[in-house]
């Protein structure tokens, strides 16, 4: 889609990624690089989206890291599998954001979803632009977070997706788009008719 495609002076557009139950399947406190699954779908999707101009890029909270279950070495692990389960796709995530905070254990942060901390400095780090970046993720928080960012935000219905809709609509923001998975979300992005005006 024209959109993504560079503007001279700006920053490239992103598509700011949750990764469990979002990119791959939802296994809590995933730490195992053995049990890392993609979402069906999703390696086609991400490599049609990178040649359309959008950046990729994971932003996953990993509570886990402050509770003790596991450290940030074993989500580096569990980063490396997602890449290597992408390769075969011809596709790589260009940087992986990780908060390891959690706010009872190491207090508040700026960085744990729905905080947009993750996204902004990916943004100044990546030279981003965020106003044509979209967030993509399976809970309110990550759209919560991509819109505080000033991204648009799409809610997928693969890991807590379904659940969250269901009970927890009242809390999405405005605009958010809802959509059955990472494949279906990349595929309404990148259509070249603009049937709403939600775009
Ligand atoms: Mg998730
Ligand atoms: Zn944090």
């Amino acid at each position: 889609m024209g959109a993504a495609r560079g503007r001279s002076g700006q920053g490239a557009p992103a598509l700011f990624l949750d990764r469990d139950g979002t990119v791959c399947e939802l296994v809590p406190y995933l730490h195992e690089p053995g049990r890392v699954r993609l979402v069906p779908g999703s390696g086609a999707a991400l490599r049609a989206a990178r040649e359309a101009g959008y950046r990729l890029v994971v932003v996953t909270n990993q509570g886990g890291i402050a509770r003790g279950f596991f450290t940030a070495g074993d989500v580096d692990a569990v980063h490396a599998a997602v890449q290597a389960a992408l390769a075969p796709c011809g596709v790589q995530i260009d940087a992986f954001y990780t908060c390891p905070h959690h706010p009872d254990f190491t207090g508040a942060c700026s960085c744990r979803k729905p905080e947009p901390g993750l996204l902004q400095r990916a943004a100044r780090e990546l030279d981003l632009d965020l106003q044509r970046s979209y967030m993509i993720g399976d809970t309110i928080e990550d759209v919560q977070a991509g819109v505080r960012a000033g991204c648009k935000g799409i809610l997928v219905m693969t890991g807590y997706g379904a659940d969250q809709f269901a009970s927890r609509r009242e809390s999405l923001p405005a605009g958010v788009t809802p959509t059955p998975d990472l494949a279906a979300a990349v595929g309404w992005l990148l259509a070249p008719e603009e049937p709403t005006s939600q775009r």
